[in-house]
């Protein structure tokens, strides 16, 4: 599944973005994604009776088509007659297989993948990847694990990484979001471990697009949903990322930063602690928690609603759009005010265990949710604190000003 942040899009602002400028490559270090995972076990009997040796090993990226891995190896027990290459994007994504191409010596093989409507990813997705390998006397072989990056060399990105997340910016993004990224991660780092029973396992990445071509360039037909919407967004547990396409004058960096990137890398969190599906308000609402500066003003706002007697109820499917967001913030935050620090970090490990969202947080205050509801109302002091019967759920449209909406797919 994955969260995709959708927006109205001026297709005349598009047009005025203009010719991208191509760049020569960056330089880029050696990729560390996997610096925080625990490293998969050695197959056993690995090679069987015969020596292996891997004499080169290789990976390309041909983005936006796709990569290519080429291997040179021997094996004592004679020619290699069978060659697969492995690899995947984090380690809580699938594993992907190709079989490769192995020259008449028995000792060359060559894997390739290019990317179709329905397979692809972003670049700078991480790839870990290795071999398995078969000889004519029937050894098999599993190679090392390796690390690389689905680099785009067709125009100039920069990247920065930390012990907290990676990430990569577009030529025309400022540059200031990079260590501003960094900073917010880092000081949001203990909150995460507060609020999350099982860590990530990997290092998140954040791929900042500076125009909207470039984004829907790996995936053709990604940014198209119809109805005047194109999806501006992406976060994904198979990639381990979040992209997004920068807008100044939708989001100022520091934004980008301290809030957006915060709130995709919970929805990664989310994933390894029970999943995103269910209620919008749980789930948006949770990821909003993370967010660093955007509390006050969603408080104010959720407040004046609660004060005009507009507060709508959660009760069913609960609120859509903008109020999702708003009132499921405002909701864990009387959670974890009422029923202690650690309440957020508890209802996900019961939702882990498999109770659905609303029983985990009776679960949490020992009472049905709709006397928890009441109590929530009260505390934001809504004139009608009474639940309200829910009405019919309606189609909701989308302001012109930028929204944050989940469309799940998978
Ligand atoms: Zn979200």
């Amino acid at each position: 599944m994955m969260f995709k942040r959708e927006m109205v899009f001026s297709w005349l602002a598009l047009l005025l973005i203009g010719a991208l400028i191509v760049v020569g490559v960056p330089a880029i270090g050696q990729s560390s994604f996997l610096a925080t995972a625990t490293p998969p076990p050695s197959p056993t009997n690995n090679g069987g009776n015969a020596q292996w040796t891997i004499h080169s090993s290789t990976f390309e990226s041909n983005f936006p088509k796709g990569f290519s891995f080429t291997l040179e190896a021997t094996s004592s027990g004679g020619k290699i007659v069978s060659a697969a290459v492995l690899w995947r994007h984090s380690p809580v994504s699938s594993r992907t297989r190709r079989l490769a191409t192995i020259d008449e010596s028995g000792t060359k093989m060559t894997a390739v993948w290019e990317k179709t409507p329905g397979d692809a990813v972003p670049q700078w997705a991480g790839v870990e990847y290795w071999w398995l390998l078969e000889d004519e006397s029937g050894n098999l072989y599993e190679t090392p694990r390796q690390y690389a990056e689905y680099a785009d060399n067709t125009r100039k990105w920069s990247r920065l990484e930390s012990d907290d997340i990676i990430v990569f910016w577009q030529e025309g993004v400022p540059d200031e979001v990079g260590p501003l990224t960094i900073a917010a991660m880092e000081k949001q780092r203990a909150f995460y471990e507060q609020n999350w029973a099982n860590p990530l396992g990997y290092k998140p990445r954040a791929i900042i697009y500076a125009d909207f071509q470039t984004w829907a360039e790996w995936s053709p037909g990604r940014g198209t949903v119809g109805g005047g919407l194109v999806v501006v967004g992406q976060t994904s547990q198979s990639w381990g990322a979040t992209a997004q396409v920068y807008d100044p004058f939708i989001q100022p960096v520091e934004e980008v930063a301290n809030d957006t990137i915060p709130h995709e890398v919970a929805h990664l969190y989310q994933y390894a602690n029970g999943g995103t599906s269910g209620l919008t308000w749980f789930i948006e609402g949770s990821a909003t928690f993370f967010e660093r500066n955007s509390g006050p003003r969603i408080e104010r706002r959720v407040r004046r609603m609660a004060r005009e007697g507009r507060l709508p109820t959660l009760q069913e499917q609960g609120p859509g759009g903008r109020e999702a967001y708003d009132v499921g913030y405002m909701f864990w935050v009387w959670l974890t005010e009422t029923y202690g620090a650690d309440a957020h970090r508890r209802t996900w490990e019961l939702v882990r265990s498999g109770r659905p969202q609303r029983a985990a947080l009776e679960a949490i205050a020992n009472k049905p949710f709709i006397e928890m509801e009441t109590e929530f109302r009260t505390w934001l002091g809504a004139i009608n604190p009474e639940v309200p019967t829910p009405l019919p759920t309606l189609p909701f449209f989308l302001p012109p000003t930028p929204t944050y909406e989940p469309t799940p797919r998978r």
